[in-house]
């Protein structure tokens, strides 16, 4: 898929106002600090796309993107902030809960995760959490420019013992690097078989 237009349209916390969800959407989220600034930024070509709506504490809003004006790129707050506070984070998850569990158009959510840490207990609870829910979503490895190439099927292997835990199959993943373009067609080409789908 070519990325012809990306553009900003809101960001709010409440799911009743983001837009009218009349195109597909795709959802990413992850621990701060994982890239998915960097992610967002690397798929549609911007350089600041998902800093342009920054605002002090946008990672803590919803924020959906306009992309080729036929389907909405979210970005969703990063999770397990250490740094918040009970109450904030109570809201936060509660926002994120809501998102999740009413937007109808919503075809998948990207779970980010690094891949150089094995898996942490809040993405682990999270992706159980949307499997309970049975809403979509995919693993996306960031930052696989950290390690050499065996490193990157070694921990991918590693990732995929410690899923079979507790899932019956590795869900579909893609990694990539933002600093070297890796992955980007992969994600974008699967967003794309998606939109076909009624
Ligand atoms: P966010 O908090 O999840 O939005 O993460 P950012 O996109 O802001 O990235 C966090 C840090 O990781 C920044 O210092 C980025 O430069 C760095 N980073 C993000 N993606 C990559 C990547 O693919 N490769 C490398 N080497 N660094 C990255």
């Amino acid at each position: 898929m070519q990325i012809k237009s990306a553009r900003f349209v809101i960001s709010n916390t409440d799911y009743r106002k983001c837009p009218s969800p009349t195109l597909p959407e795709y959802a990413f989220i992850g621990r701060s600090n994982v890239g998915k600034s960097s992610l967002i930024n690397m798929l549609t070509h911007q350089t600041k796309l998902a800093k342009t709506s920054a605002k002090p504490g946008k990672t803590q809003l919803i924020n959906h993107f306009k992309i080729n004006d036929n389907w909405y790129l979210v970005d969703l707050p990063g999770y397990g902030w250490a740094s918040t506070g009970k109450e904030k984070r109570y809201q936060f998850t509660k926002m994120i809960e809501e998102y999740l569990t009413n937007r109808s158009n919503l075809r998948c959510v990207f779970v980010l995760v690094d891949i150089r840490h094995p898996m942490q207990a809040n993405d682990s609870d999270f992706m159980l959490w949307l499997g309970e829910r049975q809403i979509p979503f995919c693993l996306i490895f960031t930052k696989t420019d950290k390690l050499p190439k065996s490193k990157i099927t070694a921990q991918i292997e590693r990732y995929r013992k410690q899923m079979l835990e507790f899932w019956e199959a590795m869900p579909r993943y893609f990694y990539t690097s933002s600093l070297k373009k890796q992955g980007r067609a992969e994600v974008l080409e699967f967003i794309h078989q998606l939109n076909q789908k009624n």
